[in-house]
């Protein structure tokens, strides 16, 4: 195997203590911690999972916060109301409706709903255009976490090409304008993009943001490529993957991300810069 296997476990430690340290500094100069409230609605299994660790995860950074749990029924009205009161709220810096929400609600409108300075998800409409400006803001913390993921492998993107497999609001699109606003070139792609293989090959970044267990395989791989895998997945024997054939992919690239323990640790670590990154601009506001 000849890449290096990037290790977002031990570089997500490394943000979280920069945010601790950051969260500590911000507490002693406006006299309270950062604060982010998180909103559940429903008994989704991997919600709850993701919740619990980003609780867990806020308050070791010294971030204060509450997760408020509401039942699978809540109303729109509900919802939305809840979304008001935290967005008056001055002692709540960040704000996070975890999703899917239950089929009956709209989450686009309850996304619509968040103070744009609250936003820690980087999903409200005003976040996603200052990105696309290439303006300050508030970034999808996915994305956010690729792009710091490739910033420790080494790799200097202006003028490289990047191929994003993938084009969700979540993932894909936004880390294709960060890459760009990096100055690599970059190709989106989509399950309608004709010769998938052919152009991944082409790619200096190859990032896999689908959620198919062994989509990308090892000869998609351009030798010394950096290969960031997004995908959450389960194999045949139930054990987590994500989209590349890790091992195949590990013979060609560079360096490659693994799954579990390469992007999803970082989503949680860039939650919380967000939310100290909020506080901060609060603050001031
Ligand atoms: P999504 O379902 O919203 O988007 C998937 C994208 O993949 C779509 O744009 C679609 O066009 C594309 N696609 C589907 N089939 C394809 C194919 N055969 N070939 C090429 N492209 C194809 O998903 P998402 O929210 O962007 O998430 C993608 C994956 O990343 C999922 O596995 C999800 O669980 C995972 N994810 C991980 C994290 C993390 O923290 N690690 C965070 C968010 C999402």
């Amino acid at each position: 195997m000849g890449a290096r296997n990037i290790d977002g476990k031990a570089i997500a430690a490394a943000v979280r203590e920069e945010v601790r340290v950051r969260a500590e500094a911000h507490a002693a100069q406006y006299g309270r911690a950062p604060g982010l409230e998180v909103v559940l609605v429903g008994d989704d299994p991997a919600s709850q999972v993701y919740v619990r660790n980003k609780e867990r995860a806020a308050a070791k950074a010294g971030i204060r916060g509450a997760v408020h749990r509401l039942p699978a029924d809540t109303s729109q009205q509900a919802l939305i109301a809840l979304v008001r009161r935290l967005n008056e709220d001055e002692t709540v810096d960040g704000i996070l409706v975890q999703l899917p929400l239950p089929p009956h609600l709209d989450a686009a409108a309850v996304v619509d709903t968040l103070d744009p300075g609250k936003d820690v998800d980087g999903l409200h409409p005003h976040n996603a255009g200052l990105l696309l400006a290439d303006r300050p803001g508030l970034r999808p913390c996915t994305p956010s976490g690729c792009m710091r993921l490739i910033a420790e492998a080494g790799l200097e993107l202006k003028g490289k090409r990047a191929v994003v497999i993938g084009r969700s609001n979540l993932v894909g699109k936004p880390l294709a304008l960060m890459l760009l606003a990096q100055h690599a070139t970059v190709t989106m792609a989509h399950s309608r993009t004709v010769d998938l293989a052919g152009l991944s090959r082409e790619a200096d970044v190859l990032v896999a943001a689908v959620g198919r267990a062994g989509l990308v395989r090892g000869d998609w791989v351009k030798p010394g490529a950096v290969v960031i895998d997004v995908g959450i997945n389960r194999d045949d024997g139930g054990q987590l993957c994500g989209d590349v054939v890790y091992e195949d992919a590990a013979e060609r690239a560079s360096a490659i991300t693994p799954v579990p323990g390469g992007v999803g640790p970082m989503t949680i670590a860039m939650l919380l810069d967000n939310t100290v990154r909020a506080a901060d601009a609060l603050a001031v506001r």
